[in-house]
């Protein structure tokens, strides 16, 4: 993708990265550290805070969804928790996304990608109506890419693991976008561990026969449903905090942005 803005000729769309992940997987960091490396880079990005509950932005948002809906008013108006307050109020910003959109496409000239901060909880965004409704109007307009954020000092156990690869393949389908797996919080703990699961099936068997549950002989099944998960996938080690592997985390968005414009 050219850098938008580039000569005369009509710019390349900006790429919509969406951000999802575990709650504590370091989303909003990763979004506030982007952010300042696309400002680094001259390239400052368009940013989109969907998290309703979020109590302090470390980032500039050009949309934020707190200034529409005040999920506190929310949770009292409808007598809903908190739960239920920041899936309501996700739901009546939905309402209005083709606004978002329109903002989106007016920036199409400066700014060479957007990037969407999602609720703390995937699953509001992930497994609710509003999440779909968003992604599909995102991902029918500009090339668009999903990042997962994976905790990686959380998921040092194989059976850990696999739980998050479980869940990270199941919103690959779900959403249907290219999708890249960022390994953060790398300042904690080398992704490599979990590169050489992902690898070599035999390692990862390693590492399971020191556990004997019940799961584990389940997860040695599933390990090797997830092969086929892991041979597609685009990984990235991290650092939210320290900024590393930002370079190679915008390549991996490029390889992505090619696989979306020859599936859409
Ligand atoms: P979110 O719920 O996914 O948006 O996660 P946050 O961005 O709010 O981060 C959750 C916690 O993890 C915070 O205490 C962050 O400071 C911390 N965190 C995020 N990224 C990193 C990282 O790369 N390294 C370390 N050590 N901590 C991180
Ligand atoms: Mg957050």
């Amino acid at each position: 993708v050219a850098p938008a803005g580039a000569g005369s000729e009509s710019p390349a769309p900006p790429v919509c990265v969406l951000v999802l992940g575990m709650a504590g997987s370091g989303k909003t960091t990763l979004v506030q550290r982007l952010t300042a490396h696309l400002h680094s880079q001259n390239s400052p990005p368009y940013v989109i805070n969907l998290d309703p509950a979020v109590h302090e932005l470390p980032f500039p948002a050009n949309i934020d969804i707190r200034d529409t809906v005040k999920y506190k008013e929310v949770m009292k108006q409808y007598g809903l928790g908190p739960n239920g307050g920041i899936v309501t109020s996700l739901n009546l910003f939905a309402t209005r996304f083709d606004q978002v959109m329109k903002f989106i496409e007016k920036r199409q000239n400066t700014s060479q990608y957007v990037l969407i901060d999602t609720p703390g909880q995937i699953e509001v965004f992930t497994w609710s109506a509003s999440g779909t409704i968003i992604t599909e109007a995102l991902a029918s307009t500009f090339p668009s890419v999903v990042v997962y954020v994976m905790d990686t000092s959380r998921s040092t156990s194989p059976i850990t693991f696999m739980s998050n690869m479980l869940y990270a393949c199941s919103i690959l389908y779900k959403t249907k976008l290219p999708f890249i797996l960022a390994m953060n919080k790398t300042d904690i703990i080398d992704h490599s561990f979990a590169v050489e699961w992902m690898q070599d099936f035999e390692i990862f068997q390693d590492a399971l026969n020191q556990e004997t549950t019940y799961v584990s002989n389940l997860t040695r099944s599933m390990s090797l449903v997830l092969d086929e998960f892991y041979s597609s996938l685009k990984v990235v080690g991290v650092s939210a905090v320290l900024g590393t592997g930002l370079d190679e985390f915008f390549v991996k968005v490029s390889e992505a942005v090619d696989e979306y414009e020859r599936e859409y």
